[in-house]
């Protein structure tokens, strides 16, 4: 659906958004918004979140406080997220007093794993092989089908690989559901995938797509580890991911960013794996090799501007700091910054614990492979210094 341009009303710098969530993606979009001249609002239950931190003004209140919300709506000229477990009713009281983007449907479908697989196989997507759980009996039934290994997890709620767990044998499966402690979950046949990929897209107001081709994605326990930038994969893998990219933007009426993650079969198939309706840790090296990253292209949307450029500048690496580099101590930063190619982003957060994410490094290079070398030379060099002792002043 394209709107004329014209019946979308811009919101200019100088005008105020809001940001519900006040974690790391939050952060890097309010600096995209105050480089561009506007004020930020964040809505969180914390304090001194990574967001609040770089916020004009940080409000700690629960999704649920309604005198919060009305107040921070009251101040503000537009509404993003910066997480998908904002419940919708929050999102739909705020709507009707402060125009929200992406709209509550979106993050309705997409904050319940089986209402997205739902709406993406519904739509016709290729998605995993999945089944509806909630009794033992439907769990059985559904290994008869998927066959095992198989997947479980939680319905709602889960992100970085929380609330899921492999189910090897058929006799493991009714202790990994119970393990869950939740009342319903979805099985999902185990995809031995080659490569994990995904599609960072931008859809703006007035309808106009914009993507940041396929990156390739990496992961430890559940986790991303590290993104290559572009992802090395034949021309039709990568029209087809785009294309399912730009279908799905579409279908929601999604006005943001929003990202794909698929699986990649040996055979060239793809399948839709997730979706994150908003700014993506595979998304993070646009800061620095992309004309526009993917946090101003998600100010853009959001605010009703045409969208930046998505040109890539240089092949990029991007991988994460998570809080098990601090197991010995603060990391050696000026390691990282000795390398000139390298460039360090930190979240702004107090407390470090393993599997937290602090920070990520991203790196350019000439090719993907030499960016990678880089990134993760300059990681390792966080905890042991090979150089001697970092430059001082
Ligand atoms: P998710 O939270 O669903 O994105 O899962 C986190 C990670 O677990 C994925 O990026 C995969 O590495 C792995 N994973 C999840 N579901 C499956 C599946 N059905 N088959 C194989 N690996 C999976």
């Amino acid at each position: 659906m394209t709107r004329p341009a014209s019946l979308v009303m811009p919101v200019l710098p100088g005008a105020t958004v809001g940001v519900l969530g006040g974690g790391q993606l939050g952060r890097m979009f309010a600096m995209a918004a105050r480089r561009m001249g506007y004020r930020v609002h964040t809505f969180s239950p914390d304090s001194d979140t990574p967001t609040g931190q770089i916020s004009d003004i940080e409000i700690t209140a629960s999704y649920e406080d309604r005198e919060a919300l009305a107040a921070f709506s009251a101040q503000v000229d537009v509404v993003t997220i910066e997480f998908e477990n904002i419940p919708s009713q929050t999102l739909e009281f705020i709507a009707e007093r402060v125009p929200v983007r992406p709209h509550a449907r979106v993050l309705h479908t997409t904050q319940h794993r089986l209402r997205e697989k739902t709406f993406l196989s519904g739509a016709g997507f290729p998605v995993t092989p999945f089944r509806h759980v909630r009794t033992a009996e439907e769990l059985r039934a559904a290994l008869d089908v998927l066959g095992s290994p198989a997947v479980i997890k939680t319905v709602g709620w889960g992100y970085d690989g929380k609330g899921q767990s492999i189910v090897h044998r058929r006799e493991e499966a009714e202790a990994a559901f119970a393990t869950l402690g939740a009342e319903e979950a979805v099985l999902e046949q185990f995809v031995d995938f080659e490569r994990e990929l995904s599609v960072v897209a931008a859809r703006s107001a007035g309808g106009e797509f914009a993507h940041y081709g396929v990156v390739e994605n990496s992961h430890r326990h559940h986790i991303l580890d590290y993104t290559l930038a572009p992802a090395a994969i034949t021309t039709e893998v990568r029209r087809h991911a785009i294309e399912i990219a730009e279908s799905i933007l579409t279908e929601l009426d999604v006005v943001g960013v929003l990202c794909v993650e698929f699986f990649l079969t040996k055979d060239g198939k793809l399948y839709v794996n997730e979706l994150a309706p908003r700014p993506h840790n595979s998304g993070h090296w646009t800061i620095d090799a992309s004309v526009t990253s993917q946090f101003e292209q998600q100010l853009r949307a959001v605010c009703g501007l045409p969208l930046g450029s998505t040109e890539v500048l240089r092949p990029a690496a991007m991988v994460n700091l998570l809080g098990d580099l601090w197991e010995a101590g603060e990391p050696l930063w000026a390691e990282a910054c000795r390398m000139p190619e390298v460039k360090l982003h930190l979240y702004g957060k107090q407390t470090a614990r393993p599997g937290r994410k602090m920070g990520h490094l991203t790196a350019l290079g000439a090719t993907t492979a030499d960016a990678l070398r880089l990134a993760v030379q300059a990681r390792d060099n966080l905890t042991t210094s090979p150089a001697g002792p970092a430059p001082s002043g």
